[in-house]
């Protein structure tokens, strides 16, 4: 049995009628530049997140460096990042000049440690990034806090968590002065290209996203700061604006999936109920489902990403491949091991439990067309790896 990763064209073929309308719409217009789905986009997901405004803008990378030049971070300035995240967290952040601090993981939820924070804040810290990796929140309650005990601006990383909702309920994105998401087509809400929004509570920092995304121009032709060309296409609002109506039947179709793929490991004796954080007899894979009981978190996971971690990863990764299950490793190299960043001389020692998950995770397929036909055979697969 042949299990993808991700199966985009099964998607598309169940909302294909009103997302060829949507589109043609569109193309009739030619109105492709800030056409009028943009507005009803920012409005819709505004109104989705319960937050005051949303900004349309390129991609999710662009989401974040926007943000990061609306707060005036200048060459020097020192910006807290957890060091296992997808690359543009911290890049966004040297291409700006300024100095990207790195943080280690916490081992349960692979978000960044708010306990490890405080410790490296210096008098040039102006922000933290914290990732809500894979669809699950981030401790925000603590990252506020030490964001008001020294001042700090909070741009959330929620690329992979729309819909997400920390266990306040509020949601992620929506917490800290603006919160930045991706619409990359492998992300929960995906479009036919590159995009993304920014969001956020805050009247300044909504005009000013407004016009740093258009070369921070206005009115026409004048240029009171410089932004760059940050828009996001009318084309991919047309059809995000579709599957937006979607997106939380298919979150909860993937924490279905990530409930039958617990049930299906702890009844092949591969991992208990109540998981731990070390490989042992009895716990031959450490899932996100059962960990996440072990901290009491309760988190609206949105599982953009289910991963496991197991001890012989490589290994397991080659014999998914012979069995054609699209599996795949996030992140291999976490930033303090990137060569980019090896100016930063960061210690490696510092950093156990990213170094850890880097290591010894593997994400399975989680996207919601799956079958339980097929979860059942990722399961029975890597029984048969981990018992031969
Ligand atoms: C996908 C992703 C981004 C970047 O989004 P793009 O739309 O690909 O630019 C940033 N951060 C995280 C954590 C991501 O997963």
């Amino acid at each position: 049995m042949k299990v993808p990763l991700l199966d985009l064209k099964g998607q598309y073929q169940s909302i294909k009628t009103e997302i060829d309308g949507a589109v043609q719409q569109v193309i009739d217009s030619q109105y492709f530049i800030m056409g009028p789905d943009i507005a009803k986009l920012e409005e819709e997901i505004s109104n989705y997140l319960n937050c005051q405004f949303a900004v349309g803008v390129s991609s999710g990378t662009d989401a974040l460096l926007l943000a990061l030049m609306v707060l005036d971070i200048e060459p020097g300035d020192e910006i807290i990042v957890p060091t296992y995240s997808f690359f543009a967290t911290a890049g966004v952040v040297a291409r700006l000049n300024a100095k990207p601090v790195f943080v280690d993981v916490d081992p349960v939820t692979f978000n960044i440690d708010p306990k490890q924070i405080e410790k490296k804040i210096t008098s040039k810290t102006k922000a933290i990034i914290p990732v809500h990796l894979y669809g699950q929140s981030a401790a925000m309650t603590e990252i506020m806090s030490i964001s008001r005990k020294y001042s700090l601006f909070v741009v959330e990383d929620a690329a992979q968590a729309i819909g997400t909702q920390y266990k306040d309920s509020r949601f992620a994105g929506t917490i800290g002065d603006m919160g930045c998401f991706s619409f990359f087509p492998s992300k929960n809400l995906g479009g036919f290209g590159d995009g993304g929004i920014v969001t956020t509570n805050n009247p300044n920092f909504e005009h000013k996203l407004k016009i740093m995304r258009v070369h921070g121009m206005e009115p026409k032709y004048y240029h009171k700061v410089i932004g760059g060309n940050f828009r996001l296409d009318s084309l991919q609002a047309a059809v995000l604006r579709v599957k937006l109506k979607y997106l939380d039947s298919w979150s909860e179709k993937r924490r279905q999936n990530a409930a039958a793929y617990t049930k299906y490991f702890i009844e092949a004796g591969l991992a208990e109920a109540e998981g731990k954080l070390t490989f042992d007899d009895k716990n031959k894979v450490l899932l996100p489902e059962a960990i996440y009981k072990e901290t009491g978190h309760k988190n609206y996971h949105i599982y953009n990403q289910f991963i496991i971690r197991v001890e012989k990863r490589n290994e397991l990764w080659d014999f998914m491949k012979k069995k054609e299950i699209g599996c795949e490793v996030y992140y291999p190299v976490p930033f303090h091991r990137q060569e980019c960043f090896d100016y930063l001389k960061s210690n490696d020692k510092d950093y156990p439990n990213s170094n850890f998950a880097s290591e010894h995770s593997l994400a399975l397929p989680i996207y919601p067309e799956l079958t339980d036909e097929q979860i059942k055979y990722v399961v029975d697969s890597i029984a048969e790896f981990v018992k031969g």
